[in-house]
This record gives C-alpha cells, sequence and structure tokens, in this order.
C-alpha cells in the first residue's frame, strides 16, 4: 500500500465521530494490506513505532522537528514558529509549508525510515534522518508522519479497537476471544494481526507464551470483607498484599528483562534484581512475577512507597539503587523451560515457583498460607495493616493465570474498603470547560471525565472535576490537554455533556469522592430504565497518572460494585 492511500485512511478515521464506522475502516484497511504491512498498521494506528515493551521511541522535540522542517523547506525556525501559533498543530505546518508531490513512497518505506530515525541515536542523526524523510513526502503525509513522530496522531484507537477490526476481518465479531486470547499472551498487536493474516484463526488458536514478550498482567477484583473472601473462594490462599511495583521478569539463559504492570520495558531500572536473577537463579529459562519494594537493610523494614516509587527513574539509578535496595517478593510462575505455566493451577505453579527461586538479599517469596477460616484470613489481614502494609490478596487454588483479565481468582481487600466509603477511582479525562470568575484566567474551570466500558469499548462520563489541582497543576494540564483537543466528540466517548474542549481520551487522574450517587446526566451505567451513576464532591487526588492507558481506569462494572459495597457499608 502507498503511504497516501494509508494516511487517507487515518484522515477518515481521525474524522469519523462512531465508535463502528472506526472499527469498520480499521477492518478495511486491515483486509487491504498485505501480510508484510498489517503490523506496521496495527502499531501506526495505535501511535506507536514497535510495541511499548520495546522501549523504542523518536526522541525528537518539537524544536528538532521544526528544525528539520526549516532545512527541508529553506524556511527560518521563526517563520515556522510562527505559523505553528496560529495553527497549534506541527503536523499541519509541515502540510502548509510543503510545496513539493513526494515521491509516492509506500507505506513500507516510510514506516522502515521512521524507525530508523526512532533507533538512530544521536540527535543529529536523527534530524538528518528526517529531512530527508520529509523530502520524499507531501505535504499531506507530512502532515501524519509528523503527528507520528510526536505522538500525536490523536485517532484515540485503543487495543480493544484493533482486536475487534481484526476479527470483524477475520470474519465476525464472535472470533474476538481467541484473537484476544492471543493478544493477551505477547502484548504485541502486531505480532497478532501478522500471525492472523499468515496462518489464520489456526495460527493464532496455537499461540503460546514467549520469553521476551510480557504477558498482559492478572487483575483482582476487591471484596469488602473476609467473609466474602471464603463465600466465594473457599479454601485459597491468602498472601501479604506489598504496595510497590509489580514486575514480570523474563529469563532466557543470560538475558534478562523486566516489565512493568502496564508492559514497558524497565531491565535498566533494577540492576540488582537482574544480578541476582542471573546469579541465584539456575533454571534457563523462566517468566515470573513479583511485587519490588525498597526495603530497609538494616531494620528489614519496608520503606513507604513514597521511596520506593523513587527507584523509577532514568538517571541515578546505580546511586539510588545502592541507597533503596529493592526486594522482589515473587509470587507467580508463567513459564518454565519450555512449558508454558499459565493455564496450570495457582498451587502448583506457586509450588514450583518456590522450587526455583531461592530466597536472597533481593528475592523472595510473597508470604503465604492456606485457609478457609475467615477468623484466620481477619487476624492475617490485622496483623499486615499493623505492619503497615496495604491489606491482603487472596488467590483460587485451581484458577490457570487469567493474562489480562480482572476477575474473582484474585481477589483483594484493602484497608481502605472497611468501613470506610470508597477507595479511589481512576477516570479518564474526556474534556475541559473553560472556567468563570477566577479560573478564567487559567483558561480552565474543571474536566469531563469517565469510566471505561469494557464490553463496548468505549468512555462514559461520570464527573466533572474541578478542584484537587494547583493552579500550576490546571495550567499545566489544559496545555497537555491542548495538545490532544479534537474538533469533536471522540468516537469512543459515550456523553449527554458537551464540555468546551474535547480531547482525545487519553490521560488518567486519581480522585477522591464522598459518595457515588445515581444521576440522569451521566452515562456510565445508564440504561434505558436507570439513571447513571455519579461522582459526589470529587476531587483529584493525583496528577496525570503516568503509569496508566485509559482503558486501565476503572470500568463501569468497578462503580456498581463500589456503589453496591457503600449500600451495604452504610447499613451496617
Ligand atoms: P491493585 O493495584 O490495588 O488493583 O492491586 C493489585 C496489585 O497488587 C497487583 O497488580 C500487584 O502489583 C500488587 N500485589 C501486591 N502484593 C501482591 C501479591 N501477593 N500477589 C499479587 N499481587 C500483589
Amino acid at each position: 500500500m502507498k503511504f497516501k492511500e494509508f494516511c487517507e485512511y487515518l484522515k477518515s478515521i481521525e474524522e469519523t465521530t462512531s465508535r463502528l464506522e472506526m472499527a469498520e475502516l480499521l477492518r478495511g484497511l486491515f483486509h487491504l494490506v498485505d501480510s508484510d504491512e498489517v503490523d506496521k498498521v496495527a502499531y501506526l494506528t495505535t501511535g506507536e513505532i514497535l510495541p511499548a515493551f520495546r522501549g523504542v521511541e523518536f526522541g525528537l522535540s518539537e524544536k528538532l522537528i521544526m528544525e528539520a522542517l526549516s532545512k527541508a523547506c529553506g524556511l527560518k525556525v521563526s517563520q515556522i514558529e510562527t505559523i505553528y501559533k496560529k495553527l497549534g498543530d506541527l503536523g499541519e505546518v509541515a502540510e502548509q509549508i510543503i510545496s513539493w508531490q513526494g515521491k509516492a513512497l509506500s507505506l513500507s518505506q516510510v514506516y522502515g525510515e521512521l524507525l530508523g530515525i526512532a533507533q538512530t541515536r544521536g540527535t543529529l542523526d536523527k534530524v538528518m534522518k528526517l529531512i530527508s524523510l520529509l523530502k520524499g513526502l507531501s505535504g499531506f503525509e507530512a502532515r501524519y508522519a509528523v503527528r507520528i513522530i510526536l505522538g500525536r496522531l490523536r485517532l484515540g484507537v485503543g487495543d480493544a479497537t484493533i482486536l475487534d477490526a481484526l476479527a470483524l476481518m477475520a470474519g465476525g465479531k464472535e472470533l474476538k476471544q481467541d484473537i484476544e486470547r492471543a493478544y493477551n499472551l505477547c502484548s504485541d498487536l502486531g505480532l497478532v494481526a501478522k500471525s492472523l493474516k499468515e496462518g489464520g484463526m489456526e495460527a493464532l488458536k496455537s499461540f503460546g507464551v514467549k520469553v521476551g514478550y510480557p504477558i498482559r498482567m492478572a487483575l483482582a477484583e476487591r471484596v469488602a470483607s473476609a467473609e466474602e473472601i471464603v463465600r466465594r473462594l473457599g479454601r485459597c490462599a491468602v498472601e501479604v498484599k506489598y504496595d510497590g511495583f509489580r514486575l514480570q521478569v523474563h529469563k532466557e539463559g543470560q538475558r534478562i528483562e523486566i516489565y512493568s504492570r502496564n508492559l514497558e520495558r524497565m531491565t535498566e531500572m533494577f540492576p540488582e534484581i537482574k544480578a541476582s536473577i542471573l546469579k541465584e537463579v539456575k533454571v534457563h529459562s523462566l517468566i515470573l512475577e513479583g511485587e519490588a519494594l525498597a526495603v530497609n537493610e538494616e531494620t528489614g523494614e519496608f520503606y513507604p512507597f513514597q521511596i520506593t516509587i523513587q527507584r523509577k527513574r532514568k538517571y541515578g539509578v546505580q546511586e539510588y539503587a545502592k541507597e533503596f535496595p529493592l526486594k522482589l517478593f515473587c509470587f507467580d510462575l508463567l513459564y518454565l523451560d519450555g512449558e508454558d505455566y499459565t493455564p496450570k493451577p495457582f498451587i502448583e505453579r506457586r509450588r514450583r515457583l518456590e522450587e526455583v527461586v531461592p530466597k536472597g538479599e533481593h528475592l523472595d517469596h510473597s508470604e503465604l498460607f492456606i485457609t478457609e477460616s475467615i477468623r484466620e484470613i481477619e487476624e492475617f489481614f490485622e496483623n499486615a495493616i499493623t505492619r503497615g502494609l496495604e491489606g491482603i490478596m487472596a488467590k483460587r487454588l485451581d484458577a490457570p493465570y487469567t493474562a489480562g483479565s480482572r476477575n474473582f481468582n484474585w481477589i483483594k481487600l484493602k484497608r481502605s474498603y472497611r468501613g470506610a466509603l470508597a477507595d479511589t477511582i481512576d477516570v479518564v479525562i474526556l474534556g475541559y470547560y473553560y472556567g468563570r470568575g477566577a479560573r478564567a484566567k487559567l483558561g480552565i474551570g474543571g474536566v469531563l471525565v469517565g469510566v471505561y466500558e469494557p464490553s463496548a469499548d468505549t468512555f462514559k462520563t461520570i464527573s466533572k472535576v474541578g478542584s484537587g489541582f494547583t493552579e500550576r497543576e490546571w495550567v499545566e494540564l489544559r496545555e497537555m490537554l491542548d495538545r490532544i483537543k479534537l474538533t469533536h466528540r471522540h468516537p469512543r466517548v459515550d456523553s449527554l455533556l458537551e464540555p468546551d474542549v474535547w480531547v482525545e481520551p487519553k490521560f488518567v487522574i486519581t480522585v477522591n469522592a464522598d459518595e457515588i450517587t445515581r444521576s440522569p446526566m451521566h452515562t456510565a451505567g445508564r440504561t434505558i430504565e436507570e439513571p447513571g451513576y455519579a461522582l459526589r464532591f470529587p476531587r483529584a487526588v493525583s496528577f496525570i497518572r503516568e503509569d496508566k492507558r485509559a482503558e486501565d481506569a476503572n470500568t463501569v462494572e468497578d462503580i456498581v460494585r463500589l456503589y453496591n459495597l457503600q449500600k451495604k457499608v452504610s447499613v451496617e
């Protein structure tokens, strides 16, 4: 396919206001391209150049792109800046100032050039490569190439949208489950698309875990009491819930990779864990999961999360690793020497984990005991809280590892749900309001936020949030939102309200609220007969959560469950 034709698809996707039409356009696109191109389409339409876990980024700022445009077009940088101020989008700037026709490059050629830019180390070399690419593109094509490099394609196509489109291409929506299963095991949309195109559904059905491809992590449901744990699981494993980073470690011979909860590659951040695995784990290959925490070497006590979080850094890694060494509390084994462990029962995975991972300075097993006694669970919970831990995790003994899904195989009981109203809620910003009075000068008075509805792959509104940020944060937030603003409601957003500015559903914030109420104004949980759910007195308790994607926000189902928990608590 020619890159120009691909860009025409991008333009149609950008202009659509319907989620169904978006999936249909993507289906058409996947159908049309061949198996060498289909992976590239999957990456580019989701705003990536390779899956996030490969850790490849363009690393070109707006300023450098303006320099490249200036050299390619023979305009002064200051002239380009003036046009940029007017248009607000460097893609449109490129389109306006490029007057040549381009070389009618293919999608694969342009992708290759883009990847080359991303993989080149030196800034100057990157800029030179970009200049040469720009000279081969028409203005229309450059508009999209520039947006891709800046990570501002703004299509808002999510993983689930791609999986839907692939299922449609392969024959129907009912195929999505198998396609999704393959994706949950490898986290690589391009690989899934390519395997499907080359080997059909058979290839996807025989898909297994691979070292070097992070498995989408299993998540826990929450309940309000030990009694509910026993009611749901019966005899179960109960573990301490550590408050650190969830890490997935992959080992193949001497090669180690470490991935975060949202599947970013973080190997270089945790040198002591890498070294311990290499030295102490004797098997050839494995994939394990655990929670890493900073532990005080003198006292053996856990540091608070605020200290542990400082280990998420690109610079000063060695110094911090010395000052705040981490310990990885391993709790699951997903692969061992050629064998996929994800279908095996939890207790078998755990036993094997204890056999192959020895305890050491930086490695340990999560604390665990097996019980069916409500009283014992309650005591364990109280004890964990007194030790400053978050709570406990209960696990179904015979459950497989359910990649990429949140269900009652794992159940968390945290301090905050006991007696108190509700936990914090992660919501996605869908748009903003200009603000009145004192806020008008900041140009933003509040944001419209929503939660995720996985069955429809859409975001449903739940609240307006107007407090919790400092003035500086509001200003920064507005700048960040302006970079992803849209001219119309995003096709994956379902809303009865109309903010002053719509944005791509991208940024997650954590909010606190007094209560969840029913409201006819919001679409979360709304049906023909019933009103939706809303947050009463919401306030932001975090700035943008860089560790979460829009789809990682809480779901409508979570909200319904919290609403019901809240009712129970108030009756008690
Ligand atoms: P939450 O982030 O509140 O949904 O809780 C689930 C998270 O708890 C997991 O993603 C892990 O990062 C963390 N966690 C802490 N201890 C454990 C444990 N023993 N087993 C599983 N997950 C744990």
